[in-house]
C-alpha cells in the first residue's frame, strides 16, 4: 500500500474519501491470482466503489484527482478479473468517472491504455457462446465515449479483430436500439480511418447503415443522426463511394433528404439532413457518383431544396453543403474558344521559333486544345484515393521547401566574367557621362531658361519621345546594336478590324434620324471635336473650378489616320465634321487637366501612339489613355465582403442548368471572328471593344439581359497567362445593375476576393471635368468554374477548371463609353509621353539623356534614362566627382499586367527631375540608369506575363538571347559592362506589381537567410554577409507609408534562379539587388491601412524610393566602415526574428504561398470542421500510419484551416 494515500485522505479529512480510499486499497491488493480465484470478493469491492461514486460526486474527483493512482488500479482490475459481473461493475465505474471532468479524465483513461483493455475485453467476451448483452453495451458505451480521444484507436480495433465484432453485433440488433446507439456511435469512430472504412463496408457496413436510415421516418432520431455520420465517414473512402453508387444509393440518399427536407419544418433535425449531405458530398468525389448524382436529378433535387431554404439563416450549412455538391458535379463545360491560343499571333523568325512558341504553333491543325478528349468530370487518378479536387493546394504545401535553393555553390556570388570586355565595349556609348569632361560646356548659373543652350549636341544628345518612337531611332541606334529592324510577318487569323469607325458612323446617321435626342447626346459631342478648326480653340475660356479651363480636344483623326474611340458616334472625317458643327454647343469640351497632369498631353499623346507598334495593328484609342487620369481626392476603402455573396453567384451560374432557357447565350463581342465586333446596335446588348493598345478582351457573351461572360485573349504566342484586363463597353442602361463575368481566369484565388474592386472610366465624367479612374465593382468574387481546363495548357495535369472573377456594375450618364481594368492602366504610348514631358521639364542643373536601348521584336523602341546633376563646374574636381557618383539602376514593367510598377516608376521619374532639394541632393550624389519599361511589345499588345516570344522574361536573364529577349539581353549586357568596369551600381531594383498581397515591399538576396531557411547544416556562421542589403528596404518602412517590412523575404528561390534580381546579385555582384513588388489592391497596415492602393500612392511610393536611397547615400557615405555596420545593424534590428517570420518565405515572386485565411462565407461556417477532414485525413489512404500525418496548418482564430491547404478554397 502506497503511504501517500491515507496521507492524502486524512488531509482532506473527509470520511467518506477515506472510504473510496479504503476500497480502493483492497482492489489493488487482490493480485491477478486473487481476483480470479475469489470473484465474490471483488464483486463486492466493485459494487461498493460504483455505489459510492453513483452516489457522491466527490468520490469521483478522489479517483481520479492528480498524482493518485486511482484509474491504475481499476484498469488493471479490470484486466485480470474474469468475472462478468466484476467487468461490469467496473465498466459502470469507469462509465461514471468519465461522464464527467469535461474530457481530461478521458485523457487519463487513454493514456493509462484503457482503450486497449476495453478492446481486449470486447474480444474475450465476444467469444463467449452468449455474451452478455449488457456487458457489450457497456463495452460499446466507453468505446464511443473514449474513442474520439484516442487517435489509434482505429488501428488497434482494426488489429485485435473488434471491428467485425461490432459490425455483426449491430446486424444482429437493427431492433435493439438500446444496444445499437453505442454500437453505431463506436462505428462512427472506427470509420474515420480510411483502411477501417474500406474494411468495413466490405463487411456489408454501407447496406446496414441504409437499413437503418431508410425508409424515411422520425423514430429514434438520434441513432438516425450517428447512422448517417457513420456512412458518411465510410462513403469518405472512394471504394466504398463506388460500392454505394453500385447498390444505387445515390438515389436513396436524395429521396431520403427530400423526405426530411419535407417534413422536418421546424427545423429540428437539420443534423440528419446536413448528414445526408454529407454523404452525398462524399460520393460525389467519384467520377461515378458525379455521374449517379446527375442521372437521380440531384442538381434539380438540391437546388429546388436549397432555394426554399435560402430564408432561413440556421439552414445556412444545408445550402452551403447542398452548393458545393453542385458545383462539384456542374458538368464540364466548353470554354467558348476554337482554340486557347492567343487570339493575335506573332511570327517569329524560323530561327527563334524553337522552343515554346514552337511547340505551341506546331500542333497538326483540328487538335482541340480548350478541351482534353475525354474530359466530362474525369477522375484522373479513378482508382487511387486522391482527392483530385485539393491535389493542387496539397501539392503547393509540399513544395514550398522544395524551392529554397541549398545549393551553397549557386548561392555565391559568382562574378566571373562570362563575356570578353572586347564584347561588351559597345555599350560605352550608353555611358557617355562616365567620360564626359564637360570642357564644351559653359556653366552659367545665371542662365535660368532654356536649357538647351547649356551643353553641346555631342554630349548630351536627348532624343525627344518623338524621335524614339519613329522609325529613324532604330537607324540610329541599330546600326550599332541591333539587328534591322525585320520583317515583322504580322499575321492575324481574323482579318484586320474594319475601318475604326465604319460601326460608329452608323449609328451616328441613326442617330442624326431623331434629331431631338442630338442635341445632348454625347456622341454628337464627341463628333464634332474632328470638326473644331483651331481658330475656335481658344473661343470660350470658362473659369471657376480647378479644372476650370477647357480645351477643345483635337480629333485624332485629323492626325494620319490614327482614330480616337469615340462614343456611339465619333465620326469619321470631314463628313462628321459637317454634321457636328450645326449643332451649338456640341462641341466636345475636355477639362485641361495640363495643370493636375504636368506630363499629360493629348495631342501629344497621339503622336505618340502613331509610333507604337502592336500586333493587331491598333487604329484607336481608348479614352482614359487619351484623357489621362487625375487621381481621386477620395480614399476608396477596401470593400468589405457582403455574406452570402459568392454563394448567390454561384446559384445564378446553377440556374444556367436548372433553367436552360433563360439563358440567351448572344456573343456580342467576338475576336476570332472576321466581323468583330459583331453586334448590330439593337439597343438590347452592350457593345464591347478592345481593340486599343493594352486592352485584352477576346469574347464577351451575354447570358441574361443584364450578364455577361468575358473571356480574355492569352498573352500573344501562348495558350494562357489571362489576368490583365482593359476593355470598353458602351450602349448601356442608366439604372440597370450589370454582371460581368471574366471566366477563365487561372490563378486559384485573388484579391478580388479580400476587397480588391475593378477600376472604371466614365466619359461622360471625364468631359464633365473628372477624369479618372475609379475603384468601383459591387458583389465581387472568385471562384472555380465549370469551364475544363485543357491539360494543355496546366502542364499536363488534367481535372482542373478555371476561375470566374465576377463583379457587377451599374452606370450612371446615357451614352456612356466606360472602361474597365484589372488596375490602373499605364500604356507604353503613355510612357513616352511622359518622357517627352519630363525631358522638357528639365533645369540646366539636371543632366538627363534619353537613349534607345535597343528595339523590340515588334519593332517598338526601348528606352534608357540617365539622370543626374550637372557638375557645378567644368573643374577637374568636379568633373571627377560627377563621374564617380555611384550608380542606381532601376528597371520596370517586365510584367505587362503589372501596371502598377509603371506608376511606381512614374513617381521615381517625376522625383528624380523634380526641383525640390532633396532631389537635388540625390541627383549630386548619384547617376541613375533607368529601364522603365522592359517589356514595351507586351504592355502594347495587351498581354499579362509575356514578351511576343511568349516567355516571362524576368526568367529568361541567366541566358538572355539577343534575338528573342533583346530588351533583357541589353539590359544585362549594360549591367556586365559596369561590373566590368569596376562600376557595378550600388543599387538595382526591378520594379513589380503582385497580385496576391497586399502592401509594397521587397525582394533581395541573402545567402545567410536562404541557408537559414532551407535548413541545410551548412557551418552557417562561418559565412560573412554584410547586412547592407536590409537597410534600404528598412528605410522604406519607416518613410513609405505603404511599405512593409514584415512582407520582404531576402530568400533565393530556385524557381527564381534566372530573375533580374537573383542574377545581378550573383553574377555582377550587387549586393543591394532588389525586385520591388507593390500590391495592386490595397493595404493592411501603416497610414493606408483598409484603404485600395491608388496611383497617388504608387507615385509616392516611387518618391519615397528615391528619399530613402538618399538616406542610404548618407550611410554608406560614412567613412568608418564599422560604424556603417553598426549603423545598418541598428536599423535593421535583430534579424533572427525577421527570419523566422513565415512571411519571408516566398514561393514565387509573384504568386507566393499567401496564407491568407479566405473569408469565403459560403463555405466557412460549416461549424463542425468537416473542412479540416476533407483536406488534411483527406481521402487519402495511409496504411497503419494515420495517426502520423503532419497536422495541417490551420488559422488558429478562425478554426478554419489556413486557406492555402483548406479544401473550400479551391472549390
Ligand atoms: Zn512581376
Amino acid at each position: 500500500m502506497k503511504m501517500n494515500k491515507p496521507k492524502m485522505a486524512s488531509e482532506k479529512g473527509v470520511p467518506s474519501t477515506s472510504k473510496v480510499q479504503i476500497l480502493l486499497a483492497q482492489l489493488e491488493k487482490m493480485t491477478g491470482d486473487s481476483m480470479v480465484r475469489d470473484p465474490e470478493t471483488s464483486r463486492q469491492i466493485t459494487s461498493k466503489l460504483l455505489h459510492l461514486i453513483q452516489t457522491q460526486e466527490k468520490t469521483g474527483k478522489e479517483v481520479m484527482s492528480k498524482g493518485t493512482s486511482g484509474m491504475e488500479v481499476i484498469l488493471s482490475s479490470l484486466e485480470s478479473t474474469r468475472d462478468a459481473q466484476t467487468i461490469l461493475n467496473i465498466l459502470c465505474i469507469l462509465s461514471e468517472l468519465l461522464t464527467l471532468g469535461k474530457g481530461r479524465r478521458v485523457g487519463v483513461f487513454v493514456s493509462k491504455g484503457g482503450t486497449g483493455v476495453l478492446l481486449r475485453i470486447l474480444i474475450s467476451t465476444s467469444k463467449e457462446f452468449h455474451p452478455s448483452e449488457e456487458l457489450m453495451l457497456q463495452l460499446h458505451s466507453l468505446l464511443a465515449k473514449v474513442g474520439p480521444k484516442d487517435r489509434k484507436l482505429g488501428v488497434k480495433a482494426r488489429l485485435s479483430g473488434a471491428l467485425n465484432i461490432t459490425i455483426n453485433l449491430i446486424k444482429k440488433n437493427l431492433q435493439n436500439v438500446k444496444l445499437l446507439l453505442p454500437c453505431l456511435q463506436v462505428l462512427r469512430v472506427y470509420s474515420s480511418n480510411m483502411v477501417n472504412a474500406i474494411s468495413l463496408g466490405k463487411s456489408g457496413a454501407i447496406e446496414i447503415m441504409f437499413k437503418i436510415l431508410a425508409p424515411y421516418s422520425k423514430k429514434n432520431t438520434s441513432l438516425l443522426k450517428v447512422a448517417v455520420d457513420a456512412l458518411a465517414a465510410l462513403l469518405k473512402s472512394k471504394t466504398n463511394a463506388r460500392r454505394a453508387v453500385e447498390a444505387r444509393c445515390v438515389s436513396t440518399l436524395l429521396t431520403l433528404y427530400m423526405d426530411w427536407h419535407r417534413n422536418d419544418t421546424w427545423h429540428r433535425h437539420t443534423a440528419i439532413r446536413k448528414g445526408l449531405l454529407g454523404c452525398l458530398r462524399n460520393i460525389t468525389n467519384t467520377k461515378l457518383g458525379r455521374k449517379s448524382f446527375t442521372e437521380a436529378d440531384g442538381m434539380r433535387i438540391l437546388y429546388n431544396s436549397s432555394s426554399e431554404c435560402l430564408t432561413v439563416r440556421t439552414l445556412d450549412p444545408l445550402v452551403n453543403t447542398s452548393s458545393l455538391i453542385m458545383r462539384k458535379c456542374f458538368p464540364k463545360n466548353r470554354l467558348p474558344l476554337p482554340t486557347i491560343k492567343s487570339a493575335f499571333h506573332y511570327q517569329l523568325d524560323h530561327a527563334l521559333a524553337s522552343g515554346p512558341v514552337a511547340q505551341l504553333y506546331s500542333q497538326p491543325p483540328g487538335v482541340d486544345d480548350v478541351v482534353d478528349d475525354s474530359d466530362d468530370n474525369e477522375d484522373t487518378e479513378a482508382d487511387t484515393e486522391n482527392d483530385t479536387e485539393n491535389e493542387e493546394d496539397e501539392k503547393d504545401c509540399r513544395s514550398l521547401n522544395d524551392d529554397i535553393e541549398k545549393d551553397i555553390n549557386k548561392l555565391h556570388p559568382q562574378k566571373s566574367p562570362t563575356r570578353p570586355f572586347e564584347e561588351l565595349r559597345v555599350y560605352e556609348r550608353f555611358f557617355v557621362e562616365l567620360s564626359e569632361d564637360f570642357q564644351d560646356y559653359t556653366f552659367d548659373c545665371s542662365t535660368t531658361s532654356s536649357s538647351s543652350l547649356a551643353r553641346t549636341p555631342r554630349t548630351v544628345l536627348v532624343p525627344t519621345a518623338q524621335a524614339l518612337s519613329t522609325n529613324d531611332v532604330t537607324t540610329q541606334t541599330s546600326s550599332v546594336l541591333c539587328p534591322p529592324p525585320k520583317d515583322p510577318h504580322y499575321s492575324t487569323p481574323a482579318p484586320l478590324p474594319p475601318p475604326a469607325l465604319q460601326l460608329d458612323t452608323l449609328r451616328f446617321s441613326k442617330e442624326r434620324n431623331k434629331r431631338e435626342e442630338v442635341a445632348q447626346d454625347l456622341s454628337h459631342a464627341l463628333e464634332c471635336v474632328a470638326l473644331k478648326s483651331e481658330d475656335s480653340l481658344n473661343m470660350d475660356k470658362q473659369k471657376g473650378s480647378p479644372i476650370s479651363t477647357q480645351k477643345v480636344a483635337h480629333s485624332p483623326l485629323l492626325l494620319e489616320g490614327i482614330a480616337i474611340r469615340c462614343l456611339a458616334g465619333g465620326g469619321g472625317g470631314s463628313d462628321c465634321g459637317s454634321e457636328g458643327a450645326e449643332d451649338e454647343g456640341a462641341v466636345l469640351e475636355v477639362p485641361d487637366t495640363a495643370q493636375l497632369l504636368p506630363l499629360h498631353d493629348l495631342d501629344l499623346y497621339v503622336d505618340m501612339v502613331k509610333g507604337t507598334h502592336s500586333v493587331p495593328q491598333y487604329t484607336e484609342v481608348a479614352y482614359p489613355d487619351y484623357f489621362g487620369h487625375v487621381a481621386p481626392t477620395f480614399r476608396e476603402p477596401l470593400l468589405e465582403r457582403l455574406y452570402g455573396v459568392q454563394r448567390s453567384k454561384i446559384f445564378q451560374d446553377i440556374e444556367r442548368l436548372i433553367h436552360p432557357n433563360d439563358i440567351l447565350d448572344k456573343i456580342v463581342y467576338d475576336l476570332d471572328i472576321a466581323s468583330c465586333p459583331v453586334i448590330e446596335s439593337d439597343g438590347e446588348s452592350l457593345k464591347f471593344n478592345s481593340q486599343f493598345e493594352s486592352g485584352n478582351l477576346r469574347k464577351a457573351i451575354q447570358i441574361r439581359k443584364y450578364e455577361y461572360d468575358l473571356v480574355l485573349n492569352s498573352d500573344i504566342n501562348s495558350n494562357h497567362h489571362h489576368q490583365w484586363f482593359y476593355f470598353e463597353v458602351s450602349g448601356m442602361r442608366v439604372g440597370a445593375t450589370y454582371r460581368f463575368n471574366i471566366i477563365n481566369c487561372e490563378k486559384s484565388n485573388s484579391q478580388f476576393n479580400y476587397g480588391m474592386q475593378v477600376l472604371m472610366y466614365s466619359v461622360q465624367e471625364a468631359i464633365s471635368g473628372r477624369p479618372r479612374w475609379v475603384r468601383t465593382g459591387a458583389d465581387i468574387c472568385y471562384y472555380k468554374n465549370h469551364f475544363a481546363r485543357s491539360s494543355i495548357a496546366t502542364g499536363g495535369q488534367k481535372g482542373k477548371s478555371y476561375y470566374t472573377m465576377t463583379f457587377s456594375s451599374s452606370f450612371s450618364h446615357k451614352d456612356d463609353v466606360c472602361y474597365f481594368a484589372y488596375h490602373y492602366p499605364y500604356t507604353y504610348s503613355s510612357l513616352k509621353m511622359h518622357l517627352s514631358k519630363l525631358e522638357a521639364m528639365r533645369t540646366p542643373e539636371i543632366y538627363m539623356r534619353q537613349d534607345v536601348l535597343c528595339e523590340t521584336l515588334g519593332g517598338n523602341s526601348c528606352p534608357l534614362l540617365t539622370i543626374t546633376a550637372m557638375p557645378e563646374s567644368n573643374s577637374n574636381d568636379h568633373v571627377c566627382q560627377f563621374r564617380n557618383r555611384p550608380l542606381i539602376f532601376l528597371s520596370a514593367r517586365v510584367h505587362p499586367g503589372e501596371t502598377n510598377a509603371s506608376w511606381v516608376m512614374k513617381g521615381t521619374l517625376e522625383f528624380l527631375m523634380s526641383a525640390s532639394p532633396l532631389a537635388a541632393s540625390l541627383r549630386e550624389a548619384y547617376i541613375f540608369k533607368i529601364v522603365p519599361m522592359l517589356n514595351p511589345d507586351g504592355v502594347v499588345n495587351g498581354n499579362h506575363r509575356c514578351s511576343l516570344s511568349g516567355e516571362d522574361l524576368n526568367r529568361q536573364w541567366q541566358n538572355p538571347n539577343a534575338e528573342l529577349h533583346p530588351t533583357i539581353y541589353h539590359t544585362k549586357s549594360l549591367l556586365q559592362y559596369l561590373a566590368h568596369t569596376q562600376r557595378a551600381p550600388l543599387v538595382f531594383c526591378d520594379y513589380h506589381g503582385h497580385s496576391r498581397k497586399k502592401n509594397v515591399f521587397m525582394y533581395g538576396c541573402s545567402l545567410k537567410e536562404t541557408i537559414w531557411q532551407s535548413s541545410i547544416s551548412a557551418a552557417s556562421s562561418e559565412l560573412h554577409e554584410d547586412l547592407g542589403y536590409r537597410a534600404l528596404p528598412k528605410i522604406l518602412s519607416q518613410i513609405a507609408p505603404a511599405f512593409s517590412m514584415a512582407s520582404c523575404s531576402f530568400v533565393v528561390e530556385r524557381s527564381k534562379e534566372s530573375t533580374a534580381r537573383v542574377v545581378v546579385w550573383r553574377e555582377i555582384g550587387v549586393q543591394r539587388s532588389y525586385t520591388m513588388e507593390s500590391t495592386v489592391c490595397g493595404c493592411d497596415q501603416g497610414k493606408y491601412k483598409g484603404y485600395q492602393i491608388g496611383t497617388r500612392e504608387l507615385e509616392e511610393m516611387g518618391a519615397q524610393f528615391c528619399v530613402a536611397l538618399l538616406r542610404l547615400k548618407r550611410m554608406t557615405g560614412l567613412h568608418n566602415h564599422q560604424h556603417l555596420l553598426d549603423l545598418e545593424s541598428d536599423l535593421i534590428g535583430t534579424q533572427p526574428k525577421v527570419v523566422s517570420c513565415p512571411t519571408t518565405y516566398v514561393m514565387d515572386e509573384d504568386e507566393p504561398s499567401f496564407l491568407e485565411a479566405v473569408d469565403y462565407s459560403a463555405e466557412s461556417n460549416d461549424e463542425d470542421g468537416e473542412a479540416d477532414n476533407e483536406a488534411g485525413a483527406g481521402s487519402r489512404e495511409i496504411p497503419e500510419t494515420p495517426d502520423l500525418r503532419p497536422e495541417r496548418p490551420s488559422d488558429p482564430e478562425s478554426g478554419h484551416g489556413a486557406w492555402k491547404c483548406g479544401p473550400v478554397a479551391s472549390q
